[in-house]
């Protein structure tokens, strides 16, 4: 839970409470629809969220608002307006009537810049983008003045005028903010506050062709909606003098201030919507929702918890410093989250068929069976539950649990050795079977009819214990196994190389004839299981049904990268 939880935005918080700066805490979650969120998205979602709803916990009025950053009609699109509503509240972000899109404000933010121009303040410039960025200088050089930056308020009302009713071409002209060409923030010389789109936009349609700069529009959004405390991630620190500039010199009814934590990055994967889009635009991973994807889709579907995205942003914390964060670390999250309440049962990935010669042969048609009861928790789970599972004449088991000429150290089966069967008997090695090609296709093994349950009367003990499945019982399953999406730890270090170059070729593997014993049709569909010495898997929620069963790796027991 996050009751007690404190970082420095709360601290900041706590203060202006107790000085009666405000009333009301309110933040805010402000994404542009223009592609799904992924993992560094929850943080600002966790963060924003997490603080309205422990203020309101503690009697103080405060909530948070979903607010669509909606300004740049070319990018954005419906389908991803649907998705991030669907991403956060997944991740149980609740923001009740308080959903916001930029683009109902489009008339309020015209007029406000209709009054920075009456006021001396903002004036329409006819110079290109690219002369505009010669005529700012640089950090070591002050910037000229545009020739249109003294046009008269007239002229400039005129002419924004004509902007919004679509005289003018795409970058014929622009507004700009009159402040300061020589601040030592470029970002405060004479920034853009609009520019001409003639493009649809996806709620406005084809209302306008003038759209709201970031710097301009946000500002405002956050003070008509009263927000508070506006949290974004540190690249915006130079933006908060223009934040704060916005806000002091338009007529709105709220004084918001920005605060900047560390934006959350990970290695092993890319994490803006931008490249994310690549990879699905390009065919490199099959769309949004793949698993192997930090969408916050993608980890949904691959199976990961919300409750393992919680307690991993935990451990992350809110910082001030920018870092990247080991992947291993949300790894570590999943498995910590999965290993305390994923049923275990039993899957054969790579089956290799075992005959008892000693047990009873069929009859009538029929396998002689016997139901083993099997935990489905460890003892060190505080869990309980058990399920019955079939033991036959013939089973699987993993072939990367036989070697026919073992180290000494191996202690699975091995011709003439014993292993003891999960739930089940002790088996001995005594036949290899091989195909022409040499190749090991089944193993003839005796049991021993007094060790059911795993313990034998003369108290021998072998040292291996190896899961299975009867083989007539079984179901056969699709598995898919994700790995990491890139090879390379840093896969946009290198300012010559495309990102898409380091894809990892195998960060898919597809297994299409597992077996997994039984009792998991009988389950719900979304149950996240441990398969015994495997991993964490469930059903891929698309793509399985009770007819054709198909798995995803949710994680590793424990990390196999390295090996
Ligand atoms: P991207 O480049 O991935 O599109 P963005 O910052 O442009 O990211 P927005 O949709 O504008 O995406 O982000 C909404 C909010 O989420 C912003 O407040 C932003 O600061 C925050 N955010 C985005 N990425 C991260 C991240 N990696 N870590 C923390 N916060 C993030
Ligand atoms: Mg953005
Ligand atoms: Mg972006």
């Amino acid at each position: 839970t996050e009751e007690g939880r404190t970082n420095f935005i709360r601290t900041i918080i706590d203060a202006d409470l107790d000085a009666g700066k405000h009333q009301e805490i309110v933040t805010r979650f402000p994404p542009e629809p223009n592609g799904y969120l992924h993992i560094g998205h929850s943080k600002s979602i966790l963060l924003n969220f997490g603080i309205a709803r422990d203020y309101a916990a503690r009697g103080i009025p405060a909530r948070c608002h979903l607010r669509f950053d909606d300004t740049n009609p070319v990018a954005e699109d419906i389908e991803y307006v649907e998705s991030i509503k669907e991403d956060v509240a997944w991740l149980g972000g609740e923001w009740g009537e308080h959903i916001y899109f930029a683009s109902d404000y489009f008339e309020q933010m015209y007029n406000i810049a209709v009054d920075l121009i009456r006021e001396g303040r903002a004036y329409v410039d006819s110079l290109s983008l690219e002369e505009i960025r010669e005529y700012r200088g640089s950090l070591s050089e002050p910037g000229k003045p545009s020739p249109y930056r003294d046009r008269s308020v007239e002229e400039n009302l005129d002419l924004f005028a004509r902007m919004r009713a679509g005289e003018f071409k795409d970058g014929e002209h622009v507004l700009r903010a009159k402040i300061d060409l020589a601040n030592p923030n470029m970002l405060m010389r004479d920034p853009l506050l609009y520019r001409i789109r003639h493009a649809t936009h996806h709620r406005t349609g084809d209302d306008w062709c003038i759209y709201p700069m970031y710097d301009f529009a946000h500002a405002l959004e956050d003070a008509f909606e009263h927000v508070t405390h506006s949290l974004c991630s540190l690249e915006f620190e130079n933006n908060r003098e223009l934040y704060d500039w916005m806000v002091e010199n338009s007529d709105v009814p709220s004084r918001p201030h920005q605060y900047e934590f560390a934006r959350l990055n990970i290695n092993y994967t890319v994490m803006s919507k931008r490249k994310l889009r690549q990879l699905v635009e390009k065919d490199l991973v099959h769309g949004w929702d793949d698993p192997r994807l930090p969408t916050i889709a993608g980890l949904r579907r691959r199976g990961v918890p919300p409750s393992a995205i919680h307690s991993f942003i935990d451990m992350v914390g809110v910082a001030r410093a920018n870092s990247t964060v080991d992947v291993q670390m949300l790894e570590y999250a999943i498995r910590d989250d999965l290993n305390m309440k994923a049923p275990r049962v039993m899957s054969v990935l790579d089956p290799l068929k075992v005959v008892l010669t000693n047990y009873p042969e069929a009859e009538d048609g029929e396998a002689a069976v016997e139901w083993l009861d099997a935990d489905y928790f460890p003892r060190d789970v505080p869990m309980d539950g058990s399920r019955k599972v079939p033991f036959s004449r013939e089973l699987y088991i993993d072939r990367a649990d036989f070697m026919e000429n073992p180290p000494k150290s191996f202690w699975r089966l091995a011709p003439g050795r014993e292993v003891r069967l999960r739930y089940g008997y002790f088996i001995t090695c005594d036949e290899v079977i091989k195909n022409e090609a040499g190749e090991v296709v089944e193993l003839r093994c005796s049991y021993d009819p007094e060790t059911r349950g795993g313990e034998a009367p003369d108290g021998r003990n072998p040292k291996g214990t190896i899961h299975w499945v009867s083989a007539s019982h079984s179901r056969e399953a699709e598995v898919r196994i994700y790995d990491r999406l890139f090879s390379v730890e840093f896969p946009e270090a290198d300012p010559e190389r495309d990102f898409l170059e380091f894809v990892n070729p195998e960060s898919l593997r597809i297994i299409k004839n597992a077996r997994v014993e039984p009792s998991v049709v009988d389950d719900p569909a979304d149950t996240r299981y441990q398969f015994e010495r495997e991993g964490y898997f469930w059903q891929d929620p698309k793509d399985s049904s009770t007819e054709k069963l198909v798995f995803n790796r949710i994680a590793a027991l424990r990390d196999t990268w390295a090996k």
